[in-house]
């Protein structure tokens, strides 16, 4: 099954690997040109606040300080023994992680305004932002990237934590596979939008990320293009990708709009296509 057609791929998303001749497919003048350039990608990076970065940054320390925390224990109760289940448990985290990164972007895609209260501009403004102006991510620097990924981690690795100091070494190992997924899970989480970030970097990656992609462990590049077939429709994990062929042959997520449509009445991505055709 061919989930976007080569010539859906070229008319409706950005030449990112050609940035020489990175010209829109334009149908008349009226349709706006994508990339930094179009007036609503203007607009959206332009409400980047500094309130909003210091936010990220905190829970980027805070994040790292509890994984490293973490990882130490880990290894510290590690028993060989349970290896196979601990790989197991592992695996079960990524693949968790990867269908969260789905769910995620498939609802702020979909769903919502950048004009809601809170919610709006600090975390469904960058969503808007990387469909009109896919390449801006790889200009955002390492805190604007990772902020909020790290930021959704931190009650889980916290709640770790607190187990780690306050359970008896028998207790610790009773729940050491969960925690092993947890992790796994958590780790995966937070490097999501980075992977994200390396699947539109064209040029410059390092060897091993190129490798990781081309081995699909991460997110590769040419898988990532489907998602960015307006009208962004579909593959929407970008943690491994792994989980969006099979979502795609269930009809996974356009059976769910279709229940949230009769339910609410709300048309998917109103607000996505509002910024997408906006020309001033
Ligand atoms: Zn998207
Ligand atoms: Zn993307």
């Amino acid at each position: 099954m061919v989930v976007k057609s080569e010539a859906d791929i070229l008319h409706n998303s950005m030449t990112e690997d050609d940035p020489n001749s990175n010209i829109q497919f334009s149908e008349g003048e009226g349709k706006p040109r994508w990339g930094p350039q179009h007036a609503g990608a203007k607009e959206l990076a332009s409400q980047y606040t500094f309130g909003k970065r210091i936010q990220e940054i905190v829970c980027l320390v805070i994040s790292l300080g509890l994984m490293v925390f973490n990882l130490g224990q880990l290894c510290w109760h590690f028993d060989p023994s349970n290896l196979h289940y601990i790989i197991i448990c592992a695996g079960l985290g990524i693949i968790t992680a990867d269908f969260c990164s789905g769910v995620v972007h498939w609802a702020a895609d979909t769903w919502g305004s950048v004009e809601l209260p809170i919610v709006g501009k600090a975390f469904i403004r960058p969503f808007r932002e990387h469909h009109i102006d896919p390449t801006a991510i790889t200009r955002h620097d390492f805190v604007e990237t990772n902020g909020d990924n790290f930021a959704v981690t931190i009650p889980f690795l916290a709640n770790m934590a607190y187990h780690f100091v306050t359970l008896t070494p028998q207790q610790i190992q009773a729940e050491y596979n969960w925690q092993c997924f947890v992790f796994l899970l958590a780790i995966f989480v937070s490097v999501t939008n980075q992977c994200h970030k390396w699947s539109h970097t064209y040029f410059g990656l390092p060897w091993y990320i190129t490798l990781l992609q081309d081995c699909h462990v991460i997110l590769p590049r040419k898988h990532h293009r489907i998602h960015h077939v307006a009208p962004h429709e579909t593959y929407y994990c970008i943690t491994t990708g792994w989980l969006n062929y099979p979502l795609e042959c269930i009809g996974f997520w356009s059976r769910l709009e279709a229940v949230i449509e009769a339910v609410t009445g709300s048309k998917p991505r109103s607000d996505d296509l509002k910024w997408a055709t906006k020309t001033h």
